[in-house]
C-alpha cells in the first residue's frame, strides 16, 4: 500500500451534519478559525436562515461550499408521493444554487415493501425528471451507494457497481458518483470500480469516516478516522489513482460524537484527519 502521508488540511472539507448541535454559523466559524478550507452544508442547517444570509455568510467565510445534502429518496409506493420528492429535489437544486454548491449528493432512497428493482426505476425516473433542473441550476447530481444494511428504506443502490451503472446510463455531466468509505468499505469490486468511476468521468466526492466494531447504531454511531477498520489510506490511494483531486469530505453522523464540546471533537476530527486519511 501506498501510503501518502498528508500534512495539511488543504483538502480537507467537513459536512456540516458532523457538528450537528452547532448553528450554520458555528459551523463556518469554526471551521475557518480552525483552518479548515471547506464545508459541505446539510439541508438542516440551512432550516431557518435566509438563503441570501446563508450565502453572504459563506461567501464572507471564504469557505469553499463543496456540496449540498441532499437529494433523493425518490421511490415511493403512490405516484403522488414520487411527485412530491420530484418536486423537494427541485427545491433542492434551487437551495444547493443559492448557497453556490455545484453538487446536490443523492440519498437514492428505497420504499419498504416493495422489490428494490421497482425502487430503482423509481430512482431512475426521479433523477430524470429533475435533470433539467439540475443543469438549469447549474449544481451537479452524485449518486452515492449506500450499505445494504439500509437497502430496505433509505436506498436501493448499494454497491459503487450500481451506482456506476446508473450513472453511466445517463451519459451527462450532471451525473456523477459519490464515493462514501462507509457504506463501499467491504465491496470485494471496490477498488476495480472506483477506477471505472474515474475513468469515465463520475467520481465527483470523496465521503470519510471510520467503521467502528461493534457498531451500536446502524445509521448515528460512525466513527472518527482512524477509530474503527475501514482502510482509509488505501482507499484514498485508490480514489487518486483514478484522478480525483477534490476536497476529502469528513461525514460522521455519531451520537456519541454530538454529545461532546463540539469544539473538542473539532480538534479530534483535524487530528485524526491529518494521521488517518
Ligand atoms: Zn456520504
Amino acid at each position: 500500500m501506498k501510503a501518502q502521508p498528508l500534512n495539511d488540511l488543504s483538502r480537507c472539507c467537513v459536512h456540516s451534519i458532523t457538528t450537528k448541535p452547532w448553528t450554520l454559523r458555528q459551523a463556518v466559524e469554526n471551521y475557518s478559525s480552525i483552518g479548515i478550507p471547506a464545508i459541505t452544508v446539510w439541508r438542516d442547517a440551512l432550516k431557518g436562515i435566509d438563503p441570501t444570509e446563508a450565502k453572504n455568510m459563506l461567501d464572507d467565510s471564504g469557505l469553499e461550499v463543496v456540496s449540498y445534502c441532499r437529494g433523493g429518496f425518490f421511490p415511493h409506493r403512490s405516484s403522488e408521493d414520487r411527485q412530491k420528492a420530484i418536486d423537494d429535489n427541485r427545491r433542492a437544486l434551487d437551495e444547493a444554487s443559492g448557497i453556490g454548491a455545484p453538487l446536490l449528493v443523492l440519498v437514492c432512497g428505497a420504499a419498504p415493501g416493495q422489490p428494490l428493482t421497482a425502487s430503482r426505476e423509481q430512482i431512475r425516473a426521479g433523477m430524470e425528471a429533475i435533470l433539467p433542473h439540475a443543469e438549469a441550476c447549474g449544481v451537479s447530481l452524485a449518486i452515492e451507494s449506500l450499505h445494504p444494511m439500509y437497502a430496505d428504506d433509505r436506498s436501493a443502490i448499494n454497491t459503487l457497481k450500481q451506482a456506476n451503472d446508473l450513472a453511466e446510463s445517463f451519459n451527462s455531466p450532471w451525473v456523477g458518483v459519490a464515493v462514501d468509505v462507509y457504506h463501499l468499505w467491504w465491496d470485494p469490486d471496490l477498488q476495480k470500480e472506483i477506477k471505472r468511476c474515474g475513468e469515465n468521468g463520475n467520481l465527483a466526492a470523496f465521503h470519510v469516516c471510520d467503521w467502528k466494531t461493534p457498531t451500536k447504531d446502524l445509521l448515528l454511531d460512525r466513527g472518527l478516522m482512524g477509530e474503527g477498520c475501514i482502510n482509509l489510506r488505501e482507499i484514498r490511494t485508490w480514489v487518486e489513482e483514478a484522478g480525483f483531486s477534490g476536497f476529502i469530505e469528513v461525514e460522521i453522523f455519531s451520537k456519541y460524537y454530538w454529545q461532546m464540546d463540539q469544539s473538542e471533537f473539532l480538534n479530534q476530527i483535524v487530528k485524526a484527519y491529518l494521521k488517518h486519511v
